[in-house]
């Protein structure tokens, strides 16, 4: 393992604080299909930065969707009591390790909110310790603030939780966690840090095809789920409830091994450095796009009327209740939606 100190950037700090060894691979290329997702944020990221900056308004070629996920955050800026001034897409550094670029810094007279636009679409993100890491980082440049909102906007699920913390907490959290944890790493050889494997955890690490610990436990889960599978699986009626469970105990674990297996394989199918009898590579078509939508909706409107060309839909509750502060109960409903959950066991 090379011995070299990879940054700790704050957007990863949650699974580099349960697994420092996970470091070692930040400065992979990642391989994952899914990257076209982390340039479509870096995109709308941008965009969202040019129209806070400079009103830049969005491009009339942005598909829909990302237009409203932009959108959606301009919308909840402008639920925000004006600011004093602000910081946009602004470099910060915690220490030597851990630095990076806070998206937002909301800043008023003695409060600010220090702000993550998540663009993503897989997983709902809650406050973590990427936002404590941004607000100690952006600390030095708002010097006259006593407390800050720790906020995450994420469209896609209609989702900003927020953390309002004072000044002496955020010390304390860094004096508690990071500066401990910090110490440490700088103090050991890379090849030595702490290697802790879990679902969550490892979703993520770009490492993982070359992680021995990984393996280890994919093998060690292998053995023991699979060691009761029946072939052929004609129905699960005659599978008992605690061989059931003791699947599904693992299963989120072994989605992400084989998404990440079957990335691998590919990448390596592609790229031509492997040769298979077994499988190749086909091209499957996805739903069809508009190449211009400027000229699509022109063209369209010569033929249709307004109303069947363009789609309207009405803002939700949560985005509502920031503009109008309260609504009437009987406007809302909360769905709901059984899915299993684990019985946490006391320890
Ligand atoms: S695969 Fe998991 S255990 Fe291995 S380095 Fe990455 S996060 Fe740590």
């Amino acid at each position: 393992m090379a011995a070299h100190h990879a940054p700790f950037s704050p957007s990863k700090l949650p699974r580099l604080l349960a697994c420092p060894f996970s470091a070692n691979f930040e400065h992979k290329e990642s391989d994952r299909p899914s990257s076209t997702y982390a340039q479509r944020g870096i995109d709308l990221h941008k965009l969202l930065a040019d129209y806070i900056l400079s009103r830049t308004p969005l491009p009339s070629t942005l598909p829909n969707e990302d237009k409203e996920a932009v959108q959606y955050c301009i919308q909840y800026l402008n639920s925000l009591p004006r600011p004093a001034s602000s910081l946009v897409e602004y470099p910060v550094h915690l220490n030597d390790l851990c630095y990076g670029t806070v998206d937002y810094v909301h800043i008023l007279p003695d409060h600010a909110y220090v702000i993550d636009w998540k663009f993503g679409i897989g997983i709902k993100v809650n406050i973590n310790e990427q936002l404590f890491a941004y607000a100690l980082a952006v600390l030095p440049h708002i010097p006259h603030v006593r407390s800050l909102t720790l906020q995450i906007v994420q469209p896609a699920f209609d989702h900003c939780p927020s953390q309002r913390i004072t000044l002496t907490d955020l010390l304390q959290y860094k004096q508690r966690v990071l500066d401990p944890f910090f110490r440490r790493i700088q103090s050991t050889d890379p090849s030595e840090w702490p290697i802790n494997p879990s679902p969550s955890t490892c979703r993520f690490c770009k490492g993982k095809m070359e992680c021995p610990s990984y393996k280890k436990t994919a093998d060690k889960l292998a053995k023991k789920v699979f060691a009761q599978f029946r072939q052929p699986v004609i129905s699960f009626d005659n599978w008992t409830q605690e061989e059931i469970e003791t699947y599904l105990d693992h299963r989120s674990f072994f989605n992400e091994f084989f998404k990440e297996l079957h990335n691998f394989y590919l990448t390596k199918l592609i790229s031509g450095e492997w040769k298979s009898e077994h499988y190749t590579t086909t091209t499957r078509r996805l739903p069809r796009k508009w190449t211009d939508e400027t000229t699509a909706s022109k063209w369209l409107l010569s033929h249709l009327s307004e109303d069947r060309v363009w789609k309207r839909t009405l803002i939700s509750p949560t985005q509502a209740e920031r503009l109008v502060k309260s609504l009437p109960s009987d406007l809302i409903y909360q769905p709901t939606k059984i899915a299993l959950k684990k019985v946490k066991k006391d320890s």
